[in-house]
C-alpha cells in the first residue's frame, strides 16, 4: 500500500467504496488523515465500516474544514450530470480527485528517479500497459502495473528511486487527475466511446489530450483523425515526442509494416507470437517499444521479452491447439468494433457470435464475412445476427455457448486448409447467459481445454479430455 502523506493531519471526504475507493480511503488513513467516506450502496458502505473507515452521510457534512473530495472513477464527474457529492464539494470550494492523482503526489519528490508511465488511449490500454510490465519485468527492473487494469494504484509499493510505475488511465481517471505528470506518456487512438460521461467527442479528446500534455516524453498513436490532431499540439507545443502508426511508415517514429515493428533503427518481427497477432496489436506493439526503448531497454532484452509476453486472457487468447485447429478466447470483444480486429487476424472461421447485442449490430463487419466459414449463433442477438448474415454467410442457431463450441469444432476438424480457427468473439456484451465477459471467456476455455486432444498454449502433448 502507498500510505497518503499529502493529506496528513488534513479531513478528506471519499465518495464511491468499491475497490479503488476503499483502497483510497484506507491509503489516506494511513498517511495520518481524516477520513470520511461515503457511497450510494449499503453494502459498500458496510464493507468500509467493517474495514475501520469512518462512514459518514456527506449529505449532511458540514464541508468546512474538509481538503479534498476523493471521487472514484466510476460516479460521474460532469456527464450526464455531476454526482451530488460532487456539487457540495464545488459549492464547498472543495477540489475532486481521484487516487492517481494521489500517487502522482506521493511520487512528486522521487519523480526524477522514480519513473511513471502512463497509458490511455479508447483500445488497447491494457494490452499495451501489460506487455510494457512484461517487458520490463523481464530485465528484473522493479515494476508497479495498475490503474485501470489489475491493482488499484494505492494497493502499489510505495515511490522508491529505481521503482517504476506502468498505469494504465481510462478517461475518467485522468479526468480526476490535474497534475499527471507522466515520465513516459501514451495515447495510442480514439474513437466514440463512453459519451453518455463526456458529453461530446471533443470532450472526451481533450480529457485523453491531457495524459500527453503533461508527459516529459509523448508517444502518441497517429492512425486517427483526432490523435493526429493531438500529434499536431504537440509538435506546435515543442514537446518531446515519438509518433507511432500501424499504417504510415516515417523516418523518425515508430510503425508496424510487413509484421514487424521499426523503431529507432531496429526491427522487431512479431511473426510467430500469438499474443500480438493482428495490426491492432502492432499498434500497442509500437507503443511499448518506444516506451521501453525511452526507459533504456537494449534491443537483445526488447526482442526476449516480446517473444514471452503471454498476452490477457479474453482478448485473441489462443486457448487450445487441435490438429490445425486453432482456439481463441476474444470474449472481451463486446461489440463490433473490437470483433473486427479478430476477424482482419484470421481466415477459415468459424465464428461464434451473439449475446446481448450492441447498437448497429454486426453490419460493420460484412467486409470480413469472406473470411468466415460458418457463424455459430447464440444468446439474444441470434434473430438479428441471423438476417444480417442471410444469404452470405452459413450460420446455425446454437442457442449456448457449449452447443456452438462443439458443433463450431466438428465443421472446423472437416477444414482443408493449413489453419482453420474457432473464434469465440462475440461483438456483444454478455450479461443474457454469462456474470460477465470474463466469465463468458472463463467458461469457453474450460470447455475447449476439456476437449480430448487439445493442446493448451506452450503444450506439447495433449490431455484425454478429463481436465
Ligand atoms: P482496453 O484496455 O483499452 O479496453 P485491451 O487491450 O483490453 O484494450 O483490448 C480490448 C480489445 O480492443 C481487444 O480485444 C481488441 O479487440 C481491441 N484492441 C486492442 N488494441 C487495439 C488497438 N490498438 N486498436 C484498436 N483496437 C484494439
Amino acid at each position: 500500500m502507498i500510505p497518503v502523506r499529502t493529506f496528513s493531519g488534513k479531513r478528506v471526504a471519499v465518495f464511491g467504496l468499491g475497490g479503488s475507493g476503499l483502497s483510497t480511503a484506507e491509503a489516506l488513513v494511513a498517511g495520518g488523515a481524516d477520513v470520511v467516506a461515503c457511497d450510494d450502496g449499503e453494502v459498500a458502505r458496510a464493507r468500509a465500516a467493517d474495514a475501520g473507515i469512518t462512514v459518514v452521510d456527506l449529505r449532511t457534512l458540514d464541508w468546512t474544514g474538509i481538503e479534498a473530495l476523493l471521487l472514484a472513477p466510476g460516479v460521474p464527474l460532469t456527464h450526464p450530470q455531476p454526482h451530488w457529492s460532487v456539487e457540495l464539494a464545488r459549492d464547498a470550494g472543495v477540489e475532486v480527485i481521484g487516487d492517481i492523482e494521489l500517487l502522482v503526489r506521493e511520487r512528486r519528490a522521487l519523480k526524477d528517479v522514480c519513473p511513471l508511465i502512463a497509458i490511455t488511449g479508447t483500445n488497447g490500454k491494457s494490452t499495451t500497459t501489460a506487455l510494457i510490465a512484461h517487458l520490463l519485468a523481464s530485465t528484473r527492473r522493479d515494476v508497479q502495473m495498475g490503474g485501470n487494469i489489475g491493482r488499484a494504484v494505492l494497493t502499489l509499493d510505495p515511490p522508491a528511486a529505481g521503482r517504476i510505475y506502468v498505469i494504465e488511465c481510462s478517461s475518467f481517471q485522468i479526468d480526476l487527475a490535474p497534475g499527471l505528470d507522466p515520465t513516459v506518456g501514451i495515447h495510442l487512438n480514439l474513437s466514440p466511446d463512453h459519451l453518455d460521461r463526456h458529453g461530446t467527442m471533443a470532450n472526451y479528446a481533450a480529457i485523453k489530450e491531457r495524459l500527453i500534455a503533461g508527459s516529459d516524453l509523448a508517444i502518441i498513436g497517429v492512425d486517427d483523425p483526432l490523435s493526429l490532431a493531438i500529434a499536431e499540439r504537440s509538435e506546435e507545443r515543442g514537446q518531446k515526442h515519438v509518433l507511432i502508426s500501424a499504417k504510415t511508415a516515417f523516418e523518425d517514429g515508430v510503425y508496424f509494416a510487413d509484421g514487424s515493428v521499426h523503431a529507432n533503427g531496429s526491427t522487431f518481427s512479431l511473426d510467430g507470437i500469438g499474443s500480438l497477432r493482428g495490426q491492432h496489436n502492432g499498434q500497442n506493439a509500437c507503443a511499448a517499444i518506444a516506451a521501453v526503448q525511452a526507459m533504456g531497454l537494449s534491443e537483445a532484452d526488447i526482442r526476449e521479452g516480446l517473444a514471452t509476453f503471454p498476452g490477457l486472457p479474453h482478448r485473441m487468447e489462443e486457448v487450445g491447439r487441435l490438429g490445425n485447429m486453432l482456439l481463441i478466447n476474444d470474449s472481451k470483444a463486446t461489440n463490433a468494433d473490437s470483433t473486427a480486429q479478430a476477424l482482419a487476424s484470421f481466415k477459415d472461421i468459424h465464428w461464434i457470435i451473439g449475446g446481448k447485442a450492441k447498437e448497429g449490430g454486426i453490419e460493420p463487419l460484412a467486409g470480413f464475412f469472406p473470411r468466415i466459414a460458418k457463424a455459430y449463433l447464440i444468446g439474444a442477438a441470434a434473430d438479428a445476427f441471423a438476417a444480417t448474415l442471410e444469404g452470405k454467410v452459413p450460420y446455425e442457431r446454437s442457442g449456448t455457448l457449449d452447443v456452438a463450441l462443439a458443433s463450431a469444432t466438428r465443421d472446423a476438424a472437416q477444414s482443408t486448409s493449413r489453419e482453420s480457427v474457432v473464434l469465440l468473439s462475440p461483438a456483444c456484451a454478455s450479461y443474457d447467459q454469462f456474470k460477465s465477459f470474463e466469465d463468458r471467456g472463463d467458461q469457453f476455455r474450460v470447455m475447449v481445454h476439456a476437449i480430448p486432444g487439445v493442446l493448451r498454449r506452450g503444450q506439447t502433448s495433449g490431455n484425454d479430455g478429463a481436465a
